[in-house]
């Protein structure tokens, strides 16, 4: 049985005192929660602070994006190893604002994600539809392309270690989620696309997570969905008592 899986995307706010005060209200409230993946991923610059804060807690550490080198002249980039030494478990790769203002491609998304296995962080890999492709009916065959592309050259080995995330572009900040019915329709059709990338039992055990406006009044319904293992929440995920609240959510689902 899989355990629900709660992200926090905290995108680009917080310094690191701020980030600090988050991380310890959400711990002081996490600790009835050991059957949920708990994750909160603050900026780069708060990330070691915010280790030391979860330290010993059931909360992991994620980052935000990173470079698929090492190391080397890639003036204003991270690196895997880095994140890894500032705490890091997880990594969210191919976020859709990085995808429209950074010009992030599917093969620079694959990039990444080799990138983060190879030194042991685990990619927590974004995909989705803008509302122009939804409107025109290509919703499935944009997120087939960004899976299939996302996903070339990996081995089912590693596919356990990576998470999906559908985020519909359309529902991201916007205060309108996904019905329940339209984020499983999509879910349903990323574990077909995984069975037949890998096999029947890695589809069925992997964690696909949604995101767009998820809220303590909506996650019950989405995560109640068959494919729905969890969220991955922005705005919700900057009040602790909000973002406990979809985590208290998440636990009572199952
Ligand atoms: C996100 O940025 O990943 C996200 C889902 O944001 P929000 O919850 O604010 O829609």
């Amino acid at each position: 049985m899989k355990k629900p899986f709660i992200a926090g995307n905290w995108k680009m706010h917080n310094t690191i005192s701020g980030s600090v005060s988050l991380a310890n209200e959400i711990r002081r409230g996490a600790g009835d929660y050991e059957d949920v993946e708990i994750v909160v991923c603050p900026v780069f610059t708060a990330l070691a602070s915010v280790a030391d804060v979860l330290s010993g807690s059931n909360i992991a550490l994620g980052a935000q994006n990173l470079f698929w080198e090492e190391k080397g002249a890639f003036t204003g980039e991270v690196s895997a190893p880095m994140l890894k030494d500032a705490g890091c478990k997880y990594v969210i790769v191919g976020h859709s604002e990085r995808r429209k203002y950074f010009g992030e491609t599917d093969e620079g998304v694959n990039k990444k994600i080799k990138a983060a296995l190879r030194f042991g962080l685990l990619p927590i890999m974004c995909v989705g539809e803008t509302l122009e492709q939804r409107n025109s009916g290509k919703a499935l065959e944009v997120v087939s392309a960004q899976i299939k592309g996302g996903l070339s050259g990996i081995i089912g080995e590693d596919m356990a270690k990576i998470v999906v995330a559908y985020e519909p572009v359309w529902a991201i900040g916007t205060g309108v989620n996904a019905t329940p019915q339209q984020a499983e329709e999509v879910h349903r059709y990323i574990r077909e696309i995984l069975e037949g990338l890998f096999t029947t039992g890695i589809s069925r055990e992997a964690v696909i997570l949604y995101g767009g406006s998820v809220k303590p009044n909506n996650i019950a319904s989405l995560i109640q969905e068959k494919d729905i293992d969890g969220a991955l929440v922005g705005g919700a995920s900057l009040k602790a008592d909000a973002f406990l609240e979809i985590v208290k959510k998440a636990a009572e689902s199952v």
